[in-house]
């Protein structure tokens, strides 16, 4: 029997891949051959090709299972992009003047509250309040930028520290350049939640990869599910790969699908909050934790710290990998040979 390696491309898929080609920072590949078949699809959420992977007996219930896992993360894409012209209350909160108290939904102060929490746990590498310089770079919009933008427009746009504050139930920004963006770590709540609608569905055996951002329940068939870290300068190459079941959540942050590269320097999306220009000290950094939410904010926040943020993963009990700016390794989850 032929196992196939990649899944049958859908028309929808063609579709997907025609918008900007997704930030893929892990590979996934298919190795089970035998037990129920894999149900495979992909959709394009949140500025990704989203593939879900379920092993189930059930067909039926695989496919509407997924359908119903693609609504939600969709939703949540709605409720905290800070991109495109439909209203959302984080819109709003951005629009609203400076020192003007805000009542955000539950949902919203929830994964606010989350981020600022990392925000202070990682000594301010990871800052949900870098909007407005995140919307001047550019990366995240529909043109790609080819180079960046002028320093003084930079500082410009540089927001106070801590300018996001939590009034009883509502919230301020103490200063017009601090607009919220909840880039680095709404995917891995959109993928949580992707995870707790098949689980409501019933699936036991399923994973969701949103771009390099992975949780997986279950296992693949009789074998773990095998995932490979993708390598940062070697197109098509992997830097680690792990056979991971159970419940694991899995995020790699990288500076290689959303760059340009201007006067022979490469320029990315992942900005030190220091600066205002991009971190310098990573390649790639890949973050397992308790859920893809915390998974997506610490690969970012481990990104911008370094090699020097490793020391923090462990204490965190939070395995990790990091390529550093020279392509060296770090962390638990660099296998010795
Ligand atoms: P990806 O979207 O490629 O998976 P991330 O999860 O690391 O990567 O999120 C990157 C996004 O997070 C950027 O596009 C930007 O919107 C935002 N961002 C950039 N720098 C930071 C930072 N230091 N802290 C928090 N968010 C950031
Ligand atoms: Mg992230």
């Amino acid at each position: 029997m032929v196992c196939s390696a990649l899944p049958h491309q859908s028309d929808s898929d063609k579709n997907a891949a025609m918008f900007r080609f997704p930030a893929i920072a892990l590979l996934l590949f298919f190795t089970a051959c035998s037990g129920p078949a894999d149900v495979h699809e992909t959709r394009f959420i949140m500025g990704t090709l989203v593939e879900f992977t379920i092993i189930d007996d059930d067909r039926d219930r695989a496919e509407s299972a997924i359908a119903a896992a693609a609504v939600e993360m969709q939703r949540i894409e709605d409720a905290f992009t800070i991109y495109g012209d439909q209203p959302n209350a984080v819109k709003l909160f951005n629009a609203a003047a400076p020192d003007t108290p805000v009542a955000l939904p539950d949902e919203v102060s929830q994964l606010l509250t989350l981020a600022l929490k990392v925000q202070q746990q990682s000594g301010g590498a990871f800052d949900p309040s870098l909007g407005g310089l995140n919307l001047l770079w550019g990366f995240s919009g529909d043109d790609a930028p080819s180079s960046p933008p002028p320093t003084r427009a930079i500082e410009d746009a540089m927001p106070p520290k801590h300018c996001i504050e939590h009034h009883g139930n509502q919230w301020i920004r103490t200063d017009r350049r601090c607009l919220l963006d909840f880039g680095a770590i709404a995917k891995g709540y959109a993928i949580d939640r992707g995870i707790a609608v098949l689980q409501q569905h019933g699936i036991r055996n399923a994973l969701i990869n949103g771009g390099g951002d992975i949780r997986l329940i279950g296992s693949h068939g009789k074998r773990p599910w095998h995932i490979g870290i993708r390598h940062p300068r070697k197109k098509g190459g992997v830097i680690e790969s792990l056979d991971l079941q159970g419940d694991v959540s899995i995020v790699t942050s990288g500076d290689y699908e959303r760059f340009f590269i201007y006067h022979g320097k490469r320029y990315h999306h992942l900005i030190n909050p220091e600066t205002g220009w991009p971190a310098t000290k990573a390649q790639s950094a890949t973050v397992i934790a308790g859920s893809a939410t915390l998974a997506d904010a610490w690969s970012t926040a481990l990104f911008i710290q370094g090699a020097d943020g490793i020391k923090m993963q462990q204490e965190m009990h939070q395995k990790a990998l990091l390529v550093d700016d020279q392509g060296k390794t770090y962390g638990s989850l660099v296998r010795s040979e």
